[in-house]
Parts: C-alpha cells; sequence; structure tokens
C-alpha cells in the first residue's frame, strides 16, 4: 500500500518521501509467497467491486510502465455449500454489478479443471476474471514507478513516532526527522506500533503458506488451475496453479488463529503448520499431494469485521491510515493509493469509502478532533 500510494503521490506531481523500515522489497512484509489472487465477483462484499474494477485498470497500467506481466488471469473458482457467506455473497456480487459467472456442480467442475476434487455438496462460482498477482514484482514496480516520477524512498529507516498539528506533522525516525504537511501511515501488520489508536482494532495475525509438488503437474498449470476460495467445513483455503517458483500453493485462512506482534512472531514453519495445510490438499486435492517444496510464514493485519481502515487519523485529518487489510488487501494495492491520495490533498475521494471508516471500529464513532497528537 506505502509503495502504491508513493507512486500516487508522485504521479500527481508531489514531493514525497516512503520509508520502510526493512528493505525494498523485504521478506517481512505481508507481500511475501510470490503472488495473492485477484477476484472480481467479490464474496467479501459487494461494494469492493467498483474498487476491483479500478483495481485491474491499475494493474494493467502498472504492467505497461513497469514493461513486466504481472496480472495473470486463470480464472476463479468460489466453492463452497450453497447457503455458505462465500456462495452467497459472490453470488450477490455477480448479481448486483451483473458480473459474468457459471456456477457449476463440484463434478463439473472436476472435469473442467481436473485438479479439482469437490464433494458433492459443495457448489462453485466461476468468474473468468480471477487471477494472480505476482505481489513482490508488483512492490518492486509501484517502488521503480514512483522513483522515475521524482519520489525519494528511503528502506532501513524505521519511524518511530509522528506528531501532528493542523497542516504540519513530524516524523521522527531512527535516522532523521521530517517535517511534512501530509502523512499517510501504512504499517500493515505494524500498524498497532504505528497508530497506537488503532493498536486494539487492527491485530497481526501469523498465517502459512505451502508448497507443493503436484503428482499430476498437467493438471496444476494456470492454464487448467484457476485460483480458488474455499469455505470448507475444516475452514476457508485458498490456492494457486504451479508458477514462477515451484509447486502447488495453498493458505488456509486464519490459519492456527494465532494472533502475534509483528516483531515477535515465529517465522518458522512447524509440522503442525503442514499438517494443517496438508489436510485440505488430501481432501480437495489430492492429486497436488506431493513431497514438500516450500514454506513461508506472513502475517494478516484484521481488523474485527474484515474490512479495511482507509480514513483521515481521528485526531489529525492530515494523517491518514491505510491499514486492517484483513488478508485480501492486496489486489487492492492501487486505488488504495489513490484513495489515501484523495483524502491527502483533497480532504476526500470519489470512492464509496463508507466501510473503510475507522470510526466504525471505535466507540466515539470516529471524531476528528484537530489537537495535536503524540504517538509512538
Ligand atoms: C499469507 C497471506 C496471503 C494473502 N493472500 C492474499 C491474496 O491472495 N489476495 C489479496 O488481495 N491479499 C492477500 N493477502 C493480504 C495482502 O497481502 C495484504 O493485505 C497486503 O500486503 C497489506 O499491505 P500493507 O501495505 O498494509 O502491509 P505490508 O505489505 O506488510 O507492508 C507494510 C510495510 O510497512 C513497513 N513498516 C511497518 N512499520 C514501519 C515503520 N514503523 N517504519 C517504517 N516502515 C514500516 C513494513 O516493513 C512493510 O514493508 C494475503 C496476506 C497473507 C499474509
Amino acid at each position: 500500500m506505502g509503495s502504491a500510494t508513493a507512486y500516487e503521490f508522485a504521479k500527481r506531481g508531489r514531493r514525497v518521501l516512503a520509508l520502510d523500515q526493512f528493505d525494498v522489497p523485504n521478506a517481512l512484509g505481508a507481500y511475501v509467497g510470490v503472488t495473492r489472487i485477484i477476484r472480481l465477483a467479490y464474496s467479501e462484499h459487494s461494494k469492493y467491486v467498483p474498487l476491483l474494477r479500478r483495481s485491474y485498470e491499475l494493474w494493467r497500467d502498472l504492467e505497461s510502465v513497469a514493461n513486466e506481466p504481472l496480472l495473470f488471469i486463470t480464472g476463479g473458482i468460489d466453492a463452497g455449500e450453497e447457503r455458505s457467506d462465500t456462495i452467497k455473497g459472490s453470488l450477490q456480487s455477480c448479481r448486483e454489478h451483473a458480473l459474468a459467472h457459471e456456477v457449476m456442480s463440484a463434478s463439473d467442475v472436476s472435469r473442467r479443471f481436473p485438479g479439482y476434487r469437490l464433494p458433492r455438496q459443495m457448489i462453485v462460482v466461476y468468474q473468468p476474471d480471477g487471477g494472480f498477482l505476482m505481489s513482490e514484482r508488483c512492490v518492486v514496480a509501484h517502488v521503480n514507478a514512483a522513483l522515475s516520477h521524482g519520489a525519494e524512498v528511503h528502506a532501513r529507516e524505521c519511524v518511530r513516532g509522528w506528531d501532528a498539528t493542523p497542516g504540519h506533522v513530524v516524523v521522527t525516525t531512527d535516522r532523521g526527522r521530517y517535517e511534512t504537511g501530509t502523512l499517510v501511515l501504512t504499517a500493515g501488520p505494524w500498524t498497532p506500533k504505528t497508530v497506537t489508536r488503532l493498536a486494539p482494532l487492527v491485530v497481526a495475525e501469523r498465517q502459512v503458506l505451502l508448497w507443493t509438488q503436484p503428482r499430476k503437474p498437467e493438471h496444476f498449470q494456470p492454464a487448467s488451475f484457476p485460483i480458488f476460495n474455499m469455505e470448507a467445513p475444516e475452514g476457508r483455503f485458498y490456492g494457486f496453479p504451479v508458477h514462477h517458483v515451484p509447486g502447488f500453493k495453498i493458505g488456509k485462512y486464519h490459519h492456527r488463529h494465532e494472533s502475534v506482534e509483528a516483531d515477535s512472531v515465529d517465522r518458522d514453519c512447524h509440522p503442525e503448520d503442514e499438517a494443517l495445510l496438508r489436510e485440505g490438499i488430501r481432501r480437495y486435492f489430492p492429486d497436488a499431494d506431493g513431497p514438500t517444496l516450500a514454506m513461508k510464514v506472513c502475517l494478516f493485519a484484521n481488523t474485527a469485521d474484515g474490512h479495511f481502515v482507509i480514513d483521515h487519523h481521528p485526531d489529525a485529518k492530515n494523517v491518514i491510515v491505510a491499514a486492517g487489510f484483513s488478508g485480501h488487501g492486496f489486489k487492492f494495492c492501487g486505488v488504495v493509493g489513490e484513495i489515501a491520495v484523495d483524502l491527502a490533498i483533497e480532504g476526500s475521494t470519489r470512492w464509496d469509502v463508507e466501510l473503510f471508516r475507522m470510526g466504525r471500529l471505535t466507540d466515539e464513532g470516529g471524531s476528528k478532533r484537530p489537537r495535536p497528537t503524540r504517538h509512538s
């Protein structure tokens, strides 16, 4: 979100300094693990669909700026029982926004995409627009694009605190002190440290990804295997065809339900982590149940309702917070950058951001008091 925001500021001719505590790119941000799903029929809420349409456009624009393929369309599968939130939500988005889709039975899916072995009680909403993004390359592309428009980017520089008064913000890092008119905070799982107001409201959660060697590799190629988002009795699995690195990739939302602090999370992968993901592979993708090729820990930053926070800080109108992307934010980077910069420069945005108001998560309804604040 930070790299997209920096690009957006620079593209609009603004002077921008982007700071990251680690390298650019780094191996600890929420975007690691090579790929992220993008889908248009959105089971989480139909209000995301206009933002998704814009996101697809922005990813294609970024591809042409970077001269590199970043977005791969494979088709997308939402799977679950007919009455599941995933199926109901996905179909609602399709209906409200007239999205191309097909409803398929489990056996139809196996005939068309033989890597899938879904139980009879599941149905599938197939969306032709589903696919994946090369997330780490996308961050690099946004940073390069920002640099080429004159942005300044400092890696290995940690924001320690900020202090805002109307029209003026002082940012203190472990290397220096900066004065600016506006500040956009996009600290991902480190948000509780950077936006203390959000500390109880955005919670980092440990996640694990697993790549396995398919026994029938031909069934797990981008041309034969759509990405999926599946609500199963064991939980919600998601996954990808083999691409760029070896192996079929699978993850499970809220993995082992481990709330953590981003700086002290256990980044090792354990047999219990693998067992939980293997269960999903054996049951639903048995032809992918070959040897382990890789595993990786990364972090969600969850809000209570799973929706994002993109808003003015309640105590400082010139500080914008974009956080709490709750395990589904990557696909929106470009449009989040647009919204954050709209709010920073114009004070408002043409996008419907009601769902992302910070006040919904707090008792006080998000009152914006323009008084000086100190944050660490
Ligand atoms: C396992 C997993 C799978 C996911 N799958 C999907 C998916 O398929 N599709 C999808 O759309 N989304 C997915 N997501 C979610 C998506 O990756 C995140 O929503 C997105 O990366 C969040 O972006 P962010 O910029 O908020 O956080 P990050 O990507 O973590 O970036 C935050 C950056 O801020 C820096 N930072 C933090 N604090 C400071 C500080 N004090 N000073 C300086 N720098 C600081 C960090 O170093 C980091 O680089 C997934 C996430 C995970 C973990």
